[in-house]
């Protein structure tokens, strides 16, 4: 039986038990993800890409199923180098919804045979966003709660405290 594979994309800046929690129930539906770290540097982000993947390869452990990689192009383009044509997303609040069908449509137009699938947070996570993580962590609020060990570790080396 073929193994049923898809790419979960997103800046992961840094890992939260939100993205976490999209992989567990990711792998619920798929026997294979490929979790890819968005390179965007015109996000400005607090982690280099190099630090991102090891974090959750780091958070993951050595789970067979799981790849960790990362791309710098359209989304599309990187799911046909692949070979790979389904994206898993999370989705949050209603918030999320808006932004997530925008890409979604614009994905399939560019590519039509790319189809995305959403699965939703639990309700320990749905306000949990990396963004939110940073800013709280930049203040020297405890975030503890919302991200694994080894990336409040890496937190806490790279605000120095
Ligand atoms: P963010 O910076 O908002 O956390 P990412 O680009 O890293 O976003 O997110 C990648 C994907 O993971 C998106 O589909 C996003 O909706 C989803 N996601 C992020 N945090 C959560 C969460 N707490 N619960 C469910 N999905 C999430």
């Amino acid at each position: 039986m073929t193994k049923r594979t898809a790419i979960y994309p997103g800046s992961f800046d840094p890992l939260t038990n939100g993205h976490l929690a999209i992989i567990q129930r990711g792998l619920k539906v798929f026997d294979r993800l490929v979790v890819a770290v968005a390179n965007n540097p015109e996000k400005r982000p607090m982690f280099t890409v190099t630090e991102r993947k090891a974090m959750i390869a780091g958070a993951l452990g050595d789970d067979p199923r799981v790849e960790v990689d990362s791309f710098d192009a359209l989304l599309v383009d990187y799911v046909r180098k692949k070979g790979v044509h389904t994206v898993l997303r999370g989705l949050r609040a209603v918030s999320d919804f808006e932004y997530e069908f925008q890409i979604a449509n614009m994905n399939r137009h560019l590519l039509p045979d790319l189809e995305s699938v959403f699965v939703m947070t639990g309700e320990d996570y749905f306000f949990v966003s990396a963004r939110l993580v940073r800013e709280v962590a930049t203040f020297g609020g405890d975030v503890s709660a919302f991200v694994p060990p080894n990336v409040l570790a890496a937190l806490g080396r790279k605000l120095k405290r």
